[in-house]
């Protein structure tokens, strides 16, 4: 082989990198636009003017199809928008292949997250850039906007004011319980959770980002999410001229010396994903000013918002771009390593810690795990909904149910059962292997 041709093969073969993916969907034709765009910034798009654009959306591009995938207290419809080319494929047929999702704005007063996720289904869905129509042939983009109500009441939380963020283990909200029934149907390989953060003292990057930290997550799943927060989305941010840094991390002189949040607890999306082997990050933007600029021109300080979260979007587009087939073998194979651990007991089962902090109480993990917990029938009449949601098998056993560890969740399985689980959602009985 020449190497003129080697050459060509190489060149043909390189997606574009970072800013380069970036700016290639931002050269997508954006005829249609968002409320936002079109008042460069001066006003938020609201719920249903957001409607109407994805109604468009759906119409102008075959690319492009809009669901409902469930219906809040106060009845407005759950959207889901998929996007794939030449269309979107079935939810089966996207569960077998590649798929990439975004949850946006799930906290409704976090405005920019969703903002983020209008605009990136219509530059995907309007972009003639070869490599990025590859990648739309093989791999099945998903976006969410989990909370209308909150959007629409300018609320964190939910009609009932619930925080939605804290309700993926017991799944009492129709807005968490959108969100993993899309998490169990889809199979998602990555998934990148949209957010804003108040700046403070010591912690005032444009982006802050984390990867999924709890200790039951499959090491393979927890090193890849940590690549894509830092490698992928970070990166690209901070390619552009913006500033990133850890969620939860206070930093003076470059030098991070406390923790204030960002932990393992698995009731928060980005280490539910990683125990339910999706490999998931958490994508943060200042909802303040960070400069003189921002602070005199609202709008400079909103298109910032956008454009931070839109940009951490597109980094975990370039992780699937440049790691699809390794995704899909590895969020496999984490399954398949969770369930033959959990059938014979090996490994250790944690319920405290995070990844680079080991539990400091000897009630906070347990080396000798169980291989499953007994429920009775009354327990498992109240958990019987959010078992199937999480895609958790079980078993009569007696008058009750007994769930296996030998599953792909084979991490999340005690933090829902056990007495010393501080999120557990009902009382189970370990049953030794
Ligand atoms: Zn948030």
């Amino acid at each position: 082989m020449s190497m003129a041709l080697v050459a060509g093969n190489q060149a043909e073969a390189d997606p574009p990198k970072g800013a380069g993916l970036k700016g290639a969907l931002a050269a997508a034709p954006d005829t249609l636009k968002t409320p936002f765009e079109t008042s460069n910034g001066v006003t938020w798009t609201t719920q249903p003017q957001a409607k109407k654009f994805l109604r468009d959306l759906d119409a102008a591009s075959d690319r492009v199809r809009v669901q409902n995938i469930g219906r809040t207290n106060q009845q407005r419809p759950i959207q889901l928008v998929a996007v794939g080319a030449p269309t979107p494929p079935s939810q089966l047929l996207a569960s077998q292949g590649s798929v990439v999702m975004f949850t946006c704005s799930v906290h409704g007063d976090e405005k920019s997250g969703r903002e983020a996720g209008m605009q990136l289904a219509r530059d995907l869905a309007f972009t003639t850039d070869p490599s990025l129509t590859r990648f739309l042939r093989r791999t099945t983009v998903l976006l969410v906007n989990p909370n209308p109500d909150g959007w629409v009441a300018d609320t964190r939380g939910n009609a009932d004011g619930v925080d939605v963020n804290r309700d993926y283990m017991k799944l009492a909200t129709p807005e968490g319980r959108a969100v993993t029934k899309t998490i169990r149907d889809w199979k998602p390989d990555v998934l990148n959770d949209l957010h804003e953060y108040g700046p403070r003292e010591f912690y005032h990057t444009d982006l802050l980002h984390l990867w999924s930290r709890n200790r039951n997550v499959d090491p393979v799943v927890h090193d890849l999410a940590k690549e894509m927060s830092a490698k992928y989305s970070s990166a690209l941010v901070t390619s552009l001229g913006y500033s990133s840094g850890v969620y939860g991390h206070l930093v003076k002189d470059g030098e991070p010396f406390r923790q204030v949040a960002g932990d393992g607890q698995a009731r928060i999306l980005r280490n539910y994903a990683g125990l339910v082997n999706v490999v998931g990050m958490l994508s943060e933007t200042a909802n303040q000013p960070l400069d003189d600029a921002e602070e005199a021109d609202a709008s400079l300080l909103n298109r910032r918002r956008v454009e931070v979260n839109y940009s951490s979007a597109v980094g975990s587009v370039q992780m699937g771009l440049e790691n699809r087939d390794l995704l899909e073998r590895e969020t496999a194979a984490a399954a398949q390593r969770n369930t033959e651990a959990g059938r014979s007991g090996d490994g250790v089962v944690y319920f405290g810690g995070q990844d680079d902090m080991l539990p400091t109480s000897s009630s906070e993990v347990e080396p000798k795990p169980m291989c499953g917990y007994q429920l009775t029938a009354e327990t498992f009449a109240q958990v019987r909904r959010a078992l199937a949601l999480h895609g958790i098998a079980s078993k009569r056993s007696g008058d009750g149910r007994y769930v296996s560890l030998g599953q792909p969740t084979r991490g999340l399985i005690p933090l829902l059962f056990d007495s010393r689980s501080q999120y557990k959602i009902a009382d189970g009985t370990p049953v030794a292997c």
